[in-house]
């Protein structure tokens, strides 16, 4: 089986669930959670993946995510966490002081050990990177195509806009399934906002989770 075609699989399935989250958002936090996850279990034998998360340490996110992991997984526990914090904090102590020893000795700035920074923003950002890209193929394919027409899920701000960076055939045809289903969901919300009225009668609806749908859609605009 070629690589293009795991993608193609998991693009359908992640199209086809019932989630209205952003497939692309989804499937970056399973691949993070679920590295972690593999290497919480089973650290002690585990080297590898120790150092991996000890050399670059933990961007506030993925700590946040370590923390969700470790309560997810009763078979994780407070051992394992430990350890592995613990190795990490001591590492970072080694950071601190050589970094108070370099700022004393500014002429004398040796360079220090380099690291790529978090490892689960690597995970993150490879698997990203992968689906967008498979997205960009496969929404050639009918099947994918009508499939992510009549789904609940919504591809995100952030994600729409990286798909859009380089244009296919299927880059008019994405933006306006984009247009309707935010204009769906705007709809929703206008909904909600007028059944919030004093002199409303309505009760509420599906529309309830309208505003949650909405952040996890939203992103940043670029400042450039
Ligand atoms: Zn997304
Ligand atoms: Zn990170």
């Amino acid at each position: 089986m070629k690589a293009t075609d795991v993608v193609e699989s998991e693009i359908i399935t992640l199209v086809k669930q019932s989630e209205e989250r952003c497939p692309i958002c989804r499937v970056v936090d399973k691949a993070v959670s679920g590295w972690l996850d593999g290497a919480l279990s089973d650290l002690l034998h585990n080297e590898e993946a120790r150092a991996k998360l000890n050399n670059g340490g933990l961007c506030r996110k993925h700590s946040e995510v370590f923390v969700e992991v470790v309560k997810s997984n009763s078979s994780i526990g407070p051992l394992s966490a430990s350890i592995m914090l613990s190795e990490i904090l001591r590492n970072q102590l080694i950071a601190i002081k050589a970094k108070e020893k370099r700022s004393r000795l500014e002429r004398l700035r040796a360079p220090g050990k380099k690291t790529e920074g978090c490892y689960l923003c690597r995970i993150a950002l490879e698997t990203e990177y992968r689906f967008v890209n498979g997205f960009r193929v496969f929404f050639s394919r009918p099947e994918v195509k009508h499939s992510y027409e009549r789904s609940e899920t919504i591809i995100c701000f952030d994600h729409t806009t990286q798909l859009l960076e380089r244009p296919t055939d299927v880059s008019e045809w994405f933006v306006s399934v984009q247009r309707s289903k935010i204009s769906a969901l705007l709809d929703e919300m206008d909904l909600l906002i007028n059944k919030h009225d004093y002199r409303s009668k309505e009760s509420i609806g599906k529309e309830s989770s309208s505003w949650v749908r909405a952040i996890q859609t939203i992103g940043e605009l670029s400042r450039h």
